[in-house]
C-alpha cells in the first residue's frame, strides 16, 4: 500500500520520470483491511485493486527482492534480474507470525491470496460443515470472527489473552468485546493459545498449550502478529532497530534510500522517539511523502497515527501511540453497543485516544490532540468528552 502511495506522491511532482514497482506478489498493490472485513460481507473483490497501473509505472510481479548493493545502485531480485536506481524506496512492509509448532493447513491471513484460500476452504466445506478455527485474538482475529459469523459460519477463536484485543484496550473494554463477540455467536476460547495444528480426514484440530486438541475445523486462519521486512536493508549495512530506520523525511542513513509503511522506525515528536505503525492511514501518508521526497522535495513526517477496527457492528478507533504502561482514564458506554472512549496518559501528557463506537467523532479529538495548547488547558478532559456527545 506504501508503494502504491510512493508512486502517486513521485507522480505529484514528477509526471513522466520512470518507475518500475517490484513486487513478490503476484498482483498489483491492492488494499488490505477489506480482507478481514468487507470482504466476507458481499463487498466486491474488485474494491480492493488501487489502479497503480494507470500512473505510468512498470509492475513487476512475483519477483522477491533479495541483495541490495548500495555502492552499484542495484537491487537483484530471486530471478537473479538486476534493477538499477537514482531513489530506492524500501516498502516491504511485514511478515506474518507463524504458530511455533507444525501448522499443516493453517492460513494466516496477510495477502489476497490468503483470503482466496480461506475463503474456497470454506465453500468447499458447505452448508452446516463451515467451521473456522480462528487464532488470535487481535484486530485482525476479532474482525474475522465479527464478519464470518454473522455470513453464518461457525467461529470458534482461540487467544492466549484473558479477553480479546487484552493487548491494545483497556480491561473494560476488551471484556465488553468479548460479551460482544459472543452475543454475535462466537465461541471464545480465552487463555488458549494454539501451538500447532494437525490434519484429520475431516478437516484440522488445533492443538492448546494446555495439550488438548480442538474438535475439527473445516479451516484454520490465523492473525497473530507480523513483524517488519526488513531483511534487505540489513543485509545492506543500513540501520535497523526493530524497524528500519528513517529520519522525518522518511530517509534511511544512505541519502538515495527511504523507507515508508509498516517497515518504517520514524522520530516522533509526540513520544520523542522512534515509532513503528502498522495501519493503513501511515501506509499512505508515508509512502506519499517518501514519494515525493525521491523527486528532492522537502517533506517533514510527523503523524498524530489513526487507526480504525470494525469488528461486526461496533468501530473502534485509536489515535497516537497508546501503550498498556498508560494512566488510563475512561469513560465506559452504557451498553456493550453503545458509545465510550479512553484517554491514555504517560508522564501527563495524552499519548493516545479509544473511540469505541462513535465513528465520525476521530477528527475532531485528533485536532484537538494535535494542539499542544489544548493539551496543557484543564479544560481539554471536558473537551474530550464532550466530542462524543
Ligand atoms: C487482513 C488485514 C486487515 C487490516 N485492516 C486494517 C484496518 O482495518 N485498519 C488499518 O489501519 N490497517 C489495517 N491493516 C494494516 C494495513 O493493511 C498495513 O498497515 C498496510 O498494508 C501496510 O502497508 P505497507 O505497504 O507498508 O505493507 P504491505 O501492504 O504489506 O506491502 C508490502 C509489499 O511488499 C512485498 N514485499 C515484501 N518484501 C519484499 C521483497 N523483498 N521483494 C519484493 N516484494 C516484497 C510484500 O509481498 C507486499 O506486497 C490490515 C492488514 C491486514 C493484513
Amino acid at each position: 500500500m506504501a508503494a502504491d502511495a510512493a508512486v502517486r506522491g513521485i507522480r505529484s511532482q514528477d509526471p513522466d520520470g520512470r518507475i518500475v514497482l517490484l513486487t513478490e506478489e503476484a498482483h498489483p498493490p491492492y488494499d488490505r483491511p477489506p480482507l478481514s472485513k468487507g470482504l466476507w460481507a458481499g463487498e466486491d473483490e474488485s474494491r480492493v485493486w488501487r489502479g497503480t497501473e494507470e500512473l505510468g509505472v512498470q509492475i513487476e510481479t512475483g519477483r522477491r527482492v533479495v541483495a541490495l548493493d548500495r555502492d552499484a545502485q542495484q537491487v537483484r531480485d530471486d530471478l537473479d534480474a538486476e534493477w538499477e536506481y537514482d531513489r530506492l524506496l524500501l516498502a516491504t512492509g511485514s511478515r506474518v507470525r507463524r504458530l511455533q509448532g507444525p501448522d499443516p493447513g493453517v492460513i494466516y491471513l496477510r495477502t489476497l491470496d490468503d483470503y482466496r484460500q480461506l475463503r474456497r476452504r470454506l465453500d468447499a466445506a458447505g452448508g452446516n460443515g463451515r467451521t473456522v478455527g480462528l487464532i488470535g485474538g487481535g484486530f485482525i482475529g476479532c474482525e474475522l470472527a465479527g464478519v464470518l459469523v454473522e455470513g453464518e459460519i461457525e467461529v470458534r477463536q482461540y487467544f492466549p489473552e484473558e479477553a480479546p484485543l487484552a493487548r491494545v484496550l483497556p480491561p473494560e473494554f476488551s471484556r465488553l468485546l468479548a460479551e460482544y463477540l459472543e452475543s454475535l455467536g462466537v465461541e471464545l476460547h480465552p487463555g488458549q493459545g494454539v501451538t500447532s495444528t494437525e490434519e484429520v480426514e475431516d478437516g484440522w484440530h488445533l492443538r492448546t498449550d494446555d495439550g488438548a486438541l480442538s474438535e475439527p475445523v473445516a479451516a484454520v486462519a490465523a492473525g497473530i502478529g507480523a513483524n517488519p521486512r526488513t531483511e534487505v536493508a540489513r543485509d545492506a549495512g543500513l540501520p535497523v532497530d526493530g524497524g528500519i530506520v528513517v529520519d522525518a523525511g522518511l530517509r534511511t542513513r544512505d541519502p538515495r534510500i527511504f523507507a515508508a509503511g509498516d517497515v518504517a522506525r520514524f522520530p516522533s515528536s509526540m513520544t520523542g522517539q522512534l515509532e513503528l505503525v502498522a495501519h493503513e492511514e501511515h501506509a499512505n501518508e508515508s509512502g506519499m511523502l517518501a514519494g515525493q521526497a525521491m523527486t528532492g522535495a522537502e517533506v517533514c513526517y510527523d503523524p498524530l497515527p489513526y487507526f480504525y477496527s470494525g469488528i461486526g457492528g461496533l468501530t473502534l478507533e485509536v489515535l497516537g501511540f497508546p501503550s498498556p504502561e498508560d494512566q488510563v482514564e475512561r469513560a465506559l458506554p452504557e451498553a456493550i453497543t453503545g458509545s465510550g472512549l479512553a484517554r491514555f496518559r504517560r508522564q501527563g501528557r495524552t499519548s493516545g485516544v479509544l473511540i469505541w463506537n462513535r465513528p465520525g467523532r476521530a477528527h475532531r479529538i485528533r485536532r484537538l490532540l494535535a494542539s499542544r495548547e489544548a493539551e496543557s488547558d484543564p479544560e481539554f478532559r471536558e473537551l474530550l468528552a464532550t466530542a462524543l456527545d
